[in-house]
């Protein structure tokens, strides 16, 4: 071959990273791994293989942890509560400072030994994952010792149960660990099965950091192990990765357990092209967007949405670039995608491949060459078909990208939306108004505006909808590992004591408008009849809310806070003809003006995330709220509950104490007069638990608020079918920043800059 050939074809040569020490570390473990529980390995419970996807040859045993294991890991990091919590927030904060460095120093290890259990490429594991993982531990240092003066209404949970999945092990691990340990939790945790090793590295580098024993705990097994942390009582807190479907049962299976539940699932993810994006970068950004860690990544831009005008040139050049990826080795430095991280998985998505071929959809593979003998797959691309099919809805969690065209930005924005998911999603456009407003439209946790798969520790991640709840990173990831304090409450007024003798007939308040309950029937309260509402009331009333959810939230907060403001003048005009006593009313309104106060400043926040981005982290409605027994009948904590959802852009449906119902029909008085648009607040009044079900059950409603203990358990149960995330608490006398983050999630949009 000549020079000129050789630069013509620019092939490249093997360059691979030797496996030598991590084969060392394996044979001087005896290539058998236990838990580590306590500071101690224990070599306890049945036996599972791992082993190297690229080659199929098994790299180690592993003990699963059993019944009685699970007890003394759990058992373990009781013990150690007390000690960890009382250390200052520095010196927790110089324990993961240590642990960030060590990683640093182990570096080459672990990125490894990730490689070879899992199959990714250790271009990702070392440039990316392992990094990473040595930036939340040293970033969650600086939290643990910001915590008290940032955080002073809060305190840790206590023993945290994490479950982690393969496709980033020991990244996953830091996310989970890090800001738990910083926070003053201890922790037991559970890799996945598929991957235990790089947890295995990882408790050696606690032990070499002198982390106080019992504070981290590893536990090894598969679902079975899961099921006994998650149902563990010494638990107080599950945080889960996984797919929605276990997420589901874990919500389930946690229901009116009082534990805390952070869900990070599943994704459906948009890559949204514009016909004015740098087409070349769009591309380009793709190939990080669904092949990056063989496109086994939660928040994959799996569904590509080209403008119909541009598609044929952009699939062109994509199919191009697709033949350029090289499949191999994960060892190889010098390659793209590595190894599917198991037979089954990879059988997985060949299935769904096939599907997208059945269902209409065509199927184009890049040529590239396979390695023989390990789970490889070629890039894949199915095109033309519909938005409803199953490759369009399903996640494929392998190296396939499915593409629809749209022609408007409105159809984008709807086509992006239709999903059970909401993760993250890229928009691409070299227009700030176009990408900004599209942002700002989608459903989703993360946006990227002309970049794809950027994380970092300061950056909040997690999802919409059925991509689950809670996040993690940044200072909103912090209070998934924290509670606020306990109060002590003022005592209720009695509402009922000076209900004037006025003969009143009680109606459901739906849609603006009093109406009568679809039964007919009322029961007596207090001397009233009071409706009693049913499944169709409760129908009604989402329906009226979800209608008028979207422009209540595009209303400024500025528009919001005005009419609050309204709505707590009136409550002082009408003092006189409440029931409750004129000192309550007025302690109501004050109450109502509180809340239109933070309607507009409730300010998002900028997060300080590396490389030229400006990271918004903007507060965002959920919708519709639901909210049950608004605390205990009272009318200062009926309006609390009320004016904190809608101050931040949710619409309510209410559903009163069923003992002290009357306050909620006094405000209806006042809703009509006031500017509160129609549907923005709904009254359905009757037997407590059933209504409750109903709004958890329903798909309508986006989060649910119920501070009525005895029907906790139906709320979290009902509520894993869209999963709803669920507030439940037995009083209102919470501090504002808690009613505050009730109210709205975050959404991080990442935003690049550069001339
Ligand atoms: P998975 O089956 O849900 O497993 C996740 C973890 O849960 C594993 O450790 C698994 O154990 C364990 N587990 C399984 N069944 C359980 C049960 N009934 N109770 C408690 N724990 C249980 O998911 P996967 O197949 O490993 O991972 C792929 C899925 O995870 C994808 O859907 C992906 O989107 C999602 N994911 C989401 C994120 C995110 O941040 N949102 C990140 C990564 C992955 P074993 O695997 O050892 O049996
Ligand atoms: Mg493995």
């Amino acid at each position: 071959m000549t020079l000129a050939d050789l630069e013509r074809e620019l092939s490249y040569g093997d360059a691979p990273e030797s496996p030598k020490p991590v084969l060392e570390w394996l044979d001087r473990h005896g290539r058998v791994f236990g838990h580590w529980i306590a500071g101690t390995w224990v070599h306890e419970g049945p036996i599972f293989t791992t082993s190297d996807p690229s080659t199929n040859q098994e790299l180690a045993k592993v003990h699963a942890a059993d019944a009685m294991v699970v007890n003394q890991a759990v058992a373990a990091a009781q013990e150690a509560l007390t000690g960890w919590q009382a250390l200052s927030g520095f010196d927790r904060g110089r324990y993961l400072y240590a642990i960030g460095r060590l990683v640093q120093k182990h570096s080459r290890l672990l990125a490894v030994l990730e490689s070879l259990d899992n199959g990714k490429p250790i271009r990702e594991s070392r440039d990316l994952d392992v990094p990473l993982v040595a930036r939340h531990f040293t970033h969650h240092a600086g939290w643990a010792q910001l915590l008290e003066s940032e955080h002073p209404d809060f305190e840790p949970v206590g023993v945290c149960g994490q479950i982690i999945p393969w496709n980033f092990p020991l990244l996953m691990l830091a996310w989970k660990i890090a800001p738990a340990l910083a926070c003053g939790n201890t922790v037991v945790l559970k890799p996945a099965e598929l991957t235990p090793l790089t947890a295995v590295a990882f408790a050696e580098i606690c032990e070499e950091a002198g982390l106080p024993l019992g504070v981290v705990n590893i536990v090894q097994g598969g679902g079975e192990t899961g099921r006994l942390i998650v149902d563990h009582a010494g638990i107080q807190k599950v945080a889960f990765t996984g797919s929605t479907e276990v997420g589901r049962e874990i919500r389930r299976r946690t229901a009116g357990s009082k534990k805390t539940l952070s869900l990070e699932l599943g994704g459906k993810s948009p890559y949204i092209v514009f016909p004015d994006a740098d087409i070349d970068s769009a591309v380009e950004g793709l190939v990080d967007a669904i092949w990056f860690n063989q496109g086994q990544v939660c928040c994959a831009g799996s569904r590509l949405l080209v403008q119909e005008g541009i598609a044929a040139r952009f699939h062109t050049k994509l199919k191009a670039r697709m033949q350029k990826l090289r499949v191999g080795s994960p060892l190889d430095k010098a390659i793209d995608i590595g190894a599917i991280v198991s037979p089954e998985q990879r059988c997985r998505i060949e299935e769904l491949i096939e599907t997208g071929a059945r269902e209409g959809g065509e199927v184009w593979r890049s040529s590239v060459d396979l390695p023989t003998g390990g789970c490889f797959l070629a890039p894949t691309l199915i095109t033309g078909v519909s938005p409803s099919s199953t490759v369009a809805q399903q996640e494929i969690f392998g190296p396939v990208l499915v593409s629809m065209t749209f022609r408007t930005p409105d159809e984008a924005v709807e086509l992006a939306n239709n999903t059970a998911y909401g993760l993250a999603a890229s928009v691409w456009s070299q227009d700030i108004d176009t990408a900004l407003d599209i942002s700002k439209r989608l459903h989703a946790g993360t946006v990227w505006i002309n970049s794809t798969n950027l994380f970092d520790a300061a950056s909040g991640f997690g999802g919409y909808k059925e991509s689950g709840f809670g996040r993690e990173g940044g200072r909103e990831g912090l209070f998934a590992y924290l509670k606020p304090r306990p109060r002590t409450l003022e005592p209720d007024t009695d509402s009922s004591a000076r209900r004037p003798a006025i003969d009143r007939t009680l109606k459901l308040f739906v849609g603006g408008k009093q109406v009568r309950p679809d039964s007919g029937y009322s029961e007596e309260v207090e001397g009233y009849a009071v409706p009693v509402g049913n499944r169709k009331d409760i129908r009604n009333a989402v329906e009226s809310a979800s209608a008028a959810a979207k422009p209540w939230a595009a209303k400024s907060g500025h528009e919001r806070s005005q009419i609050l403001q309204f709505l707590g003048e009136n409550l002082i005009q009408r003092r006189d003809s409440f029931a409750a006593a004129p000192t309550e009313v007025d302690r109501a309104a004050e109450e109502a003006f509180f809340w239109a106060a933070w309607a507009d400043k409730y300010d998002g926040l900028v997060h300080s995330t590396p490389g030229k981005f400006v990271t918004l982290a903007m507060n965002e409605p959920y919708g519709v709220t639901a909210i049950v027994a608004d605390g205990g009948g009272s009318l200062v904590g009926l309006i609390r509950t009320t004016c904190a959802a809608l101050a931040m852009g949710n619409t309510v449906v209410m559903v009163p104490s069923r003992d002290r119902p009357l306050p909620a029909f006094d405000l209806v008085q006042v809703m009509e007069i006031s500017d509160i648009p129609s549907g923005c607040w709904n009254l359905v009044s009757g037997p407590t638990a059933e209504l409750a079900e109903q709004l958890a059950q329903h798909e309508g409603v986006d989060a649910m608020w119920c501070f009525e203990s005895s029907v906790a358990e139906v709320v979290e149960n009902q509520s894993a079918g869209n999963l709803k995330p669920t507030w439940v608490a037995d009083h209102v006398g919470w501090p504002a920043s808690v009613f505050l983050r009730q109210a709205t999630r975050v959404k991080n949009i990442w935003v690049p800059y550069g001339a």
